[in-house]
Parts: C-alpha cells; sequence; structure tokens
C-alpha cells in the first residue's frame, strides 16, 4: 500500500469553513485525501492540535486519518506563532511515525508553513516531496498592497519551490505568477485544478431549497467565503446598497467567525451605514455538507475578489448550475467564462459590480443561459479527475527518485 503524509499544519482540514484561517485549502486537503484513498491510497493527514479535548487520530474516511500532534499551547494560534512551533511539530510527527512504525511514500505538503516542515522532514525521509502553496505570499502583495504579507514567508516559499520535488500550481495563472515572482525554474511546477465533489454540489429546486432554509421569495446573492479583505464582501454591499429599495435583492453572507468579530464586524458596520441591514443576512459558517442548499437557494452567487487562487466557492455554484458574477482575477477564469456560466467584471468599484448584477438579474434569458451552461461547463473538475493527476505526478516523480531510493509502492 502506499501512503501518503500530507502537512497541513496551521490549519486541520475537518474545521468547518469559513473563519479568518479555514476555507479552500481545508476543503482540497479533505476532500482530495479521499479521493487518493479511493484508488487505493492510505492518507495521513498531520495537523496541529489546537484543543486538549480533541481526539488525536480521526479517521474519516475509510484509509484517511488526520493525526493531530502537539506543537506550542493546545490552542489557536495565529499562523506567525504557528512558525515558532514547527520545530517541535516535526519532531512529534517524526516521534510518532516511529512509535507506529510507518514509513511514506509521499510528502504532500499545504502552505508555506508546512511546506517548511516538509523540508525538514524530508532531509530525513528522502521521498518525493510535493508542495502546494494554495496562495502564494508575493501574489497577495500584488493583489492588495495594504495587507502585507511577511518577508518570511515569501522566503520560505522561494526556497521550497527549489528544494521540493515538484510544486504544484491550481492554475496557468498561478503557474505564470510564480515563475513571475520566485526563482523557481519551470520543470518543477505542475498545473493541477482544484476540483468540487459533483455528487454533494448538484442542481436542487429553488424552492425546495429555500424552503428547507426558510428564506423567502424574490431574488438573492449569494457570499460564500472566509472573512478577510481580500474577498471583497465589502463590495458587494456597496454595489448592492446603491440599488433603490424595492429593486435591492437579499444578500446572504456566508462565513464568519464564531465572534462575529474582525472582517464580519466591519461588514455589518458597513451594512448598518448604508441602511441596508434589512437587505443583508450574515448566516455565519456553514458546514460544506449544508451548503448546497444556499447554492440552491441563490439567484448568483458573487465572488468580487481582490484575489484567488482558485476559487472553490464559484465552482460549487456552478456545480449547483447557479450563475457566477466575479471579478476577473488570478484563477478563477481557469473555469469562469464570461457570458457563459459568469458575468466577469474588471474594476472593483461599487457601479461595475451594481450594474453587472443589475444586468444579470434584468434579462431572464441570459440568466438561464449562464444557469443551463452552468454545471456541464466544469463537469471535468470531479475530485477523482484531481487525484489521477495528482497520482500520475507521484507516479512520475517515483521514477525520478529511483537512484536515490527503491520506491516500492504501485501508484
Ligand atoms: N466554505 C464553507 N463554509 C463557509 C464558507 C466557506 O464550507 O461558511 C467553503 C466553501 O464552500 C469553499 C471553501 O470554503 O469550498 C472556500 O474556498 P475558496 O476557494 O472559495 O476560497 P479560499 O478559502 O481558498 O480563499
Amino acid at each position: 500500500m502506499c501512503r501518503i503524509a500530507m502537512l497541513s499544519v496551521h490549519t486541520c482540514p475537518l474545521a468547518v469553513p469559513g473563519t479568518k484561517d479555514t476555507g479552500g485549502m481545508n476543503v482540497y486537503i479533505r476532500e482530495l485525501s479521499r479521493a487518493l484513498t479511493k484508488k487505493g491510497m492510505l492518507v495521513d493527514v498531520f495537523t496541529r492540535c489546537t484543543d486538549p479535548d480533541q481526539p488525536r487520530i480521526v479517521e474519516f474516511d475509510e484509509g484517511a486519518r488526520v493525526i493531530r500532534l502537539k506543537a506550542g499551547d493546545l490552542s489557536p494560534a495565529d499562523k506567525l506563532a504557528v512558525l515558532n512551533y514547527l520545530p517541535e511539530f516535526v519532531c512529534n510527527l517524526r516521534h510518532f511515525t516511529e512509535e507506529h512504525d510507518l514509513t511514506y511514500q509521499f510528502l504532500h505538503s499545504h502552505y508555506w508553513l508546512s511546506s517548511w516542515a516538509g523540508e525538514i522532514l524530508n532531509s530525513r525521509w528522502n521521498v518525493p516531496h510535493v508542495a502546494m502553496f494554495h496562495t502564494l505570499g508575493a501574489l497577495k502583495n500584488e493583489a492588495r498592497p495594504a495587507e502585507r504579507e511577511s518577508w518570511l514567508r515569501i522566503e520560505v516559499e522561494g526556497r521550497v519551490m527549489n528544494s521540493a520535488d515538484a510544486v504544484v500550481a491550481a492554475t496557468e495563472h498561478e503557474c505564470r505568477h510564480m515563475l513571475q515572482l520566485y526563482p523557481v525554474s519551470p520543470e518543477r511546477v505542475r498545473i493541477i485544478p482544484c476540483g468540487v465533489n459533483l455528487a454533494q454540489f448538484r442542481p436542487i429546486s429553488r424552492q425546495t431549497a429555500r424552503a428547507v432554509l426558510g428564506l423567502p421569495e424574490g431574488p438573492i446573492l449569494l457570499f460564500v467565503g472566509r472573512m478577510e479583505p481580500l474577498k471583497g464582501a465589502d463590495l458587494l454591499l456597496r454595489a448592492v446598497g446603491g440599488l433603490p429599495e424595492g429593486r435591492r435583492p437579499r444578500v446572504l453572507v456566508v462565513g464568519g467567525d464564531p465572534q462575529g468579530n474582525g472582517e464580519e464586524a466591519r461588514l455589518r458596520a458597513i451594512a448598518r451605514d448604508l441602511s441596508i441591514e434589512q437587505s443583508v443576512h450574515f448566516v455565519g459558517a456553514i458546514r460544506h455538507d449544508l451548503l448546497p442548499l444556499y447554492y440552491n437557494s441563490a439567484d448568483a452567487c458573487v465572488v468580487p475578489s481582490y484575489y484567488e487562487s482558485f476559487g472553490l466557492a464559484a465552482l460549487e455554484a456552478l456545480a449547483c448550475g447557479v450563475p457566477v458574477v466575479a471579478a476577473r482575477v488570478g484563477g478563477l477564469t481557469s473555469f469562469l467564462s464570461d457570458g457563459l456560466n459568469a458575468l466577469l467584471f474588471n474594476e472593483h468599484r461599487p457601479e461595475t459590480l451594481r450594474s453587472t448584477i443589475q444586468r444579470l438579474m434584468g434579462e431572464p434569458a441570459l440568466h438561464a443561459t449562464l444557469a443551463q451552461n452552468a454545471r456541464q461547463s466544469i463537469s471535468h473538475l470531479a475530485w477523482d479527475a484531481v487525484a489521477d493527476k495528482v497520482i500520475a505526478l507521484y507516479r512520475e516523480l517515483c521514477k525520478q527518485h529511483a537512484p536515490r531510493q527503491v520506491c516500492t509502492c504501485r501508484v
């Protein structure tokens, strides 16, 4: 059996996405791990334990486990604080593997913090190391300079890009920027898209979905995402705030921290200032498996982000047959096409987004066409297909590693 060690140090793939630090990457790791086990692999996802009451080992699918290791306090920590805990994390991971007599054939690290841990571990294990950063510090700085990402992050990303055996970019766009912004040679970078669970995210009647959620009739726009300024939810509020009351759609904001502070508090204040509190509903973070009901309730899913490395929320909306209104940024255009399954806008100005929304709501034939094309347009992006691509990469790296070690797994 082929065993993979996935590293997701700062966030657990089983955490409910939608808060500041849990989102697409958590969904990606969980779903990819599941898809890999369906193809006969064993996957252990190593993460940091953030609560003494959490079970240390959770089997979340047959052959797929989350293993929570002590690294620093057993409480949530800021990402930069996690950096200090990485040495302890790596030591405890090695103790765990020795104690349980485990060897892994591949290391697959996610985000820069885990890539650092992957690099250190691999100096011992000497197995193929695949790194995926999900977002890049230098790219984030370009998209929104006010949110300065640490130079240390960018430094680590650049170093691991050259020490790992392969780096996965989710899109051409990410790959291009990686090559422009970091000293990495092109043959190390592989493009493998993200995926969607097509069985879970599928069309159901809007009426049924709204009845289950207790939502009224009338136009509804949906925002789904982590609560951070980069997601541009404020732009959606300002766009909707400029519409006359009688023609203003309801906005559902999915995502947010349990305390509702930080970005969520800022958004609530904006809604208050615009006097649109009655039209905006902050529903908090919603379990991923319940989200199909929200997408299916909406007339459109709005993605006003300043940057998206991929954009799973948009992909899930399309899988549910719901058109997307999105900023033309980052990896979104790898699967969103203006006039086919989405309406794309170029400038992050409330007026621009407002007129795009008005166009979609005002042209029922256009809306129907986008909705009709939505699911078909992304049917190639099932997790199963993503797992095939990842396995093909493992297989290739296994061959390259042959002189250094004898690889006996049958990938
Ligand atoms: N999500 C969720 N519950 C929430 C908010 C978000 O399950 O309350 C999920 C959403 O369905 C998507 C992921 O979190 O799968 C967000 O991924 P995306 O790529 O859109 O953004 P990222 O977090 O990677 O920036």
